[in-house]
């Protein structure tokens, strides 16, 4: 069984090299919404695969850091990244370029680390990430599988490549979430939410 769970942040990007000239050389945003979807053949102790606020953690945490924020391709023009990191106190610059796809990619190993390290408490069982889906605008999405999140042809993410700012990391409930992920620490789900 597949269940799914959207989430929404407002984000601004340029995609470099892309045919579009207004989404190459200007910067705009888009109101994404993502899907996580989950997938097991066995439910836990609340005939649920998993629990909808359990997603409401952690992993919504990582979605909003998104959220009025400024995504930067760290192999972009110098100065340009410069000039956004001086006057936007909401960034997240990553290893490969801030198209959908590439955000699709980006949270399925964000959200797939997540749930490696989450030790579930009410019966939970073989709950894998099936894939995300990133919706750039109403009428185009992109959708990750795990063999495209891993795929070293369309790029490696790195989590040592990927800084969220100072600013961002302030708004999580637990500053250093993202060093616990990359530390490879466990995260025990609460029993109630
Ligand atoms: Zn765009």
């Amino acid at each position: 069984m597949i269940i799914r769970k959207m989430f929404k942040f407002e984000n601004a990007h340029i995609v470099r090299n892309c045919s579009t000239q207004r989404c190459r050389a200007s910067l705009h945003g888009h109101s994404y919404r993502v899907e996580l979807l989950f997938e097991s053949n066995f439910l836990d102790h609340g005939q649920m695969v998993y629990d909808f606020g359990l997603m409401k953690q952690n992993m919504k945490e990582i979605i909003d850091s998104f959220d009025h924020a400024v995504t930067l391709w760290c192999d972009d023009d110098a100065a340009y990244l410069e000039a956004m990191m001086r006057h936007s106190e909401r960034y997240v610059i990553l290893p490969v370029s801030p198209s959908a796809e590439q955000f699709s990619r980006v949270f399925f190993v964000l959200i797939d680390a997540l749930m490696h390290l989450t030790t579930c408490v009410n019966g939970e069982k073989e709950v894998t990430l099936h894939s995300v889906i990133v919706h750039e605008t109403a009428t185009g999405y992109a959708q990750a599988f795990r063999d495209d999140a891993y795929s070293e042809v369309m790029g490696i993410i790195d989590f040592e490549q990927i800084t969220f700012s100072k600013a961002i990391q302030k708004d999580w409930n637990d500053p250093n979430l993202f060093e616990k992920i990359k530390a490879k620490k466990e995260f025990v789900n609460p029993k109630k939410v």
